[in-house]
């Protein structure tokens, strides 16, 4: 008799009480729009991005509408123009095309390596092609970040960190978002903090915080934002800055204020959650598990392995019979585009591009998401069932 498990791979946790009390408290007042303030009050939203800024140590924070419009607000304001193109990973979700294409700009896909970060050497040799890079830490995987900024430094690509799957994520201390010159985190319900929809953008560029502002809609009111360069900044940009609202509104802020807070000790929940998954798999013949290097501090909010070189048939069968038994395995392998996953090909308003290293590692990816609403037990059971049928299909195939 095989065990199954039951719980949910899409169930988040409540919202803390001091979450919920935020939120009453403005729908209370009402005044919901950032800009809606009376006298002598600050704004949930205006208080947010002071104090996001401030976690991260970064200047500037401009809180916004999803983490999709953060990344093509930094695209717009590094200057990305229409017609340009744009580095990005060759793995990664929708989202972060969709972004270079809502600029008018064509992404230039770089491979992924075996640890699932993006391939330094393709992107060294694709660094004449375009002067900035949208860097997906996908899945919260933080590739070399000291020898990647060496690469774009030395070749002057300003660095876009699409951090939607790393905040509260670290390369060598240096929390992900900045290094390079923007960095954009997602505050959707699948991401580390969770308003349903938002983002967040920081940076220690006064002239780029100041462009993200206008973009996002902030008409003549940037004097109330508290994470901003000072007002003489916006002389120069005001006139010559499209409003392309995407404002994030005090209800979402207040939500989050009280999750900010607490993201240290979520980071640990999920981390040991992440550990017992994967010491669990360790050691199952056929499977890799995607080692994480010494100077990376991850966030274990989903957990990757590889079935390399495995046929399509084969990973199929896992992923069925691993679904039978209650846990739902994302694979990035298929010719068409599933749920959340798809393939750099499938994104057919992109130039066709080849990249067959990238094709043969996502063609072995296996996903799964950690929520923090799996106790340990669960995790240890996720991982005898994965290390159960993988080692049933992996034998068959080889009998
Ligand atoms: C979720 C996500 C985004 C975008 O976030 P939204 O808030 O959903 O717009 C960007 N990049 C990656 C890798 C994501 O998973």
């Amino acid at each position: 008799m095989s065990e199954k498990f039951t719980g949910s791979f899409t169930q988040q946790e409540a919202l803390p009480e001091a979450a919920i009390e935020a939120a009453l408290n403005v729908m209370r007042h009402g005044r919901l729009h950032r800009y809606n303030v009376v006298e002598g009050e600050l704004g949930e939203a205006a208080l947010l991005e002071q104090e996001f800024a401030a976690q991260l140590g970064a200047k500037y924070c401009l809180a916004v509408a999803s983490g999709g419009y953060a990344m093509a607000t930094a695209l717009r304001a590094v200057g990305v123009k229409h017609g340009d193109k744009v580095l990005t990973n060759a793995f990664t979700l929708a989202p972060v095309p969709g972004s270079i294409a809502a600029v008018g700009a064509s992404p230039v896909f770089v491979d992924v390596t075996e640890e699932l970060t993006i391939d330094l050497e393709d992107l060294a040799a694709k660094a004449d092609q375009a002067s900035v890079l949208m860097l997906s830490h996908m899945r919260g995987h933080l590739c070399d970040m000291d020898r990647l900024m060496k690469i774009c430094d030395d070749a002057g690509i300003i660095v876009i960190e699409d951090c939607a799957h790393t905040m509260g994520a670290a390369w060598n201390g240096v929390a992900s978002g900045r290094m390079g010159a923007v960095g954009c985190y997602s505050c959707q319900t699948y991401k580390h903090v969770n308003s349903g929809e938002g983002g967040l953008l920081i940076t220690d560029d006064a002239e780029i915080a100041a462009r993200a502002i206008m973009l996002s809609g902030s008409y003549m009111l940037y004097e109330r934002h508290l994470a901003a360069p000072p007002p003489e900044l916006f002389e120069r940009v005001k006139f010559e800055t499209p409003n392309i609202s995407g404002r994030m509104d005090n209800l979402r802020a207040a939500i989050l204020r009280p999750q900010l807070r607490d993201l240290g000790r979520q980071v640990a929940r999920w981390n040991e959650r992440y550990q017992k998954i994967e010491s669990g798999l360790r050691g199952t013949p056929g499977l890799t598990v995607v080692e994480r290097p010494e100077a990376e501090t991850y966030v274990g909010s989903s957990i990757q392995f590889l079935l390399l070189d495995w046929s399509a048939q084969k990973l199929q069968d896992v992923i069925s019979r691993c679904g039978l038994r209650g846990v739902e395995l994302k694979w990035f392998g298929p010719p068409e585009p599933v749920a959340f996953t798809s393939r750099y090909d499938s994104w057919r308003y992109v130039a066709p591009q080849s990249l067959p290293k990238s094709d043969r590692i996502l063609a072995g990816i296996l996903d799964m998401r950690v929520p923090l609403t799996f106790s340990l037990e669960d995790c240890a059971q996720i991982a005898r069932i994965i290390r159960a049928e993988v080692s049933t299909v992996y034998q068959a195939g080889e009998a």
